[in-house]
């Protein structure tokens, strides 16, 4: 059910998938007709947008999106993370738990969900927490949740790790009962204590504490396994690291119900950054080496990563601009992602852009179980959730001039190819020419999560 009085839409002369240019033209909320240019039957009060050259991708679709209302209202909100979003050429975000109250409750994802109905900007899906208080030692109520309003199918203490091996088994066991999934974030609290960049030869030179590949490689070894042993599925945060590619190269080999996702600065940047100091390049997990900047490059290419998604992290002014050993971890991506995935993969030759539509929106829409309406084919009839990029233009990274709320860019100053033109929220413009629309109207009918 669409209810829309948005204008109908025809975009002349884009390139779904990237491939034949096509009219394309939306109305009532889907993709009304795809046509060769010139040959589509035009709406009366059609709005037509010269799309020349430009590819049409479905929605982008992030699965691991910090929003940090409620709590942390000066980092972002649920309104401008997702205006970010938007931006970005996403049409839905998963916002992650470790908010302030924690997301552990219905109450809570209930109300993370109702502030991005409101926004309009982008359908948001509230991630629940695993345990409650993400303190690692009892669980959520995770059926509630599942239950809620909210829908909750993906549950992630995501910024610590569940470590503790009888909470997770229980909590692979559990999400069965509604088709979840557990994401982990892969941190061996032990091995990683007081860590504060990759543990190899740049921490040995200046000094600063390191984080082994083999506390995150551990954890996604342990977890394979759990979710083989009790049949349940499991989805691995942001790896990063060779070793963490084979694991899971080998679990999918064995059969295991196991996804991942790399982030966009796990493709593109590494450990060299700390000699810095510059506290942006701070991040969990951190920045690796280039030996595992192409493991993880080879890994999307050849499926073994599922997904990128961005991680994203606002941080606050006064948490970013300190001496490194006391900067928060985490740096922004909603704005970045698509063209650093341009930069690294298409560019390179390593993904077409039909494949950036499966990594960046169908495959993350099935892993949270919302493929019934995001990460849709474009084709005739499918709900009108589109991203429109120029990828011939090029832009430099302005932290300051992006719809987030916090300026903790890794890429400020950095020139990436690729411009989201435009992106449309079932039919209706959330960003046009290039830049987001000033007041979207409330989200309609959202359909459900599937
Ligand atoms: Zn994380």
């Amino acid at each position: 059910m669409t209810t829309t009085s948005v204008p109908p839409v025809v975009l002349r002369g884009a390139r779904p998938l990237g491939g034949e240019a096509a009219d394309v033209v939306l109305a009532d909320g889907v993709i009304r007709e795809i046509a060769a240019p010139g040959a589509a039957a035009v709406p009366e009060g059609a709005v037509e947008i010269a799309a020349d050259g430009h590819v049409l991708l479905p929605g982008l679709v992030d699965l691991h999106t910090h929003l940090r209302e409620p709590g942390r209202e000066d980092a972002e909100t649920v309104a401008s993370g997702t205006r970010a979003a938007a931006a970005g050429g996403f049409t839905a975000v998963h916002a992650m738990a470790n908010t302030s109250p924690v997301a552990d409750t219905a109450g809570v994802v209930e109300q993370v969900w109702r502030l991005g109905q409101e926004a309009g900007w982008v359908d948001v899906h509230p991630v629940g927490a695993v345990t409650v208080g993400l303190d690692g030692e009892r669980l959520a109520e995770l059926g509630a949740m599942a239950d809620s309003a909210a829908r909750v199918r993906v549950f992630s203490d995501d910024g610590r790790c569940v470590h503790d091996p009888i909470l997770m088994r229980r909590a692979l066991e559990y999400v069965k009962a509604f088709d979840g999934v557990v994401a982990q974030h892969a941190q061996e609290p032990r091995l990683t204590e007081g860590a504060q960049m990759n543990e190899g030869v740049v921490s040995a030179e200046i000094g600063l504490a390191g984080w082994p590949a083999v506390a995150e490689e551990a954890i996604i070894a342990r977890d394979v396994l759990l979710a083989e042993h009790v049949g349940s599925r499991l989805h691995v945060c942001h790896l990063s690291t060779a070793g963490s590619v084979e694991i899971v190269r080998w679990a999918k080999g064995r059969g295991i119900d196991v996804t991942a996702e790399v982030t966009p600065h796990h493709l593109i940047l590494t450990d060299e950054l700390a000699r810095t100091y510059d506290p942006t390049f701070k991040v969990n997990p951190p920045l690796r080496t280039a030996a595992d900047v192409e493991a993880v490059r080879a890994g999307l290419a050849d499926g073994t990563i599922d997904i990128v998604a961005t991680d994203h992290a606002p941080h606050t002014r006064e948490d970013k601009d300190c001496e490194w050993g006391a900067a928060a971890f985490g740096m922004t991506g909603l704005e970045t992602a698509l063209s650093v995935v341009q930069a690294t993969m298409v560019d390179a030759g390593r993904l077409t852009w039909a494949d950036v539509a499966r990594v960046m929106s169908a495959n993350p829409a099935r892993i949270g179980r919302i493929d019934g309406t995001q990460g849709r084919p474009v084709a005739v009839g499918e709900p009108a959730n589109l991203t429109l990029v120029d990828p011939s233009a090029t832009r430099t990274v302005d932290g300051a001039a992006q719809a987030t709320a916090s300026g903790n860019t890794p890429f400020a100053g950095r020139e990436l190819p690729g411009r989201v033109v435009a992106t449309f929220l079932r039919g209706r413009a959330t960003v046009a020419d290039g830049a987001p629309v000033a007041a979207p109207a409330p989200a309609a009918a959202r359909g459900g999560v599937r």
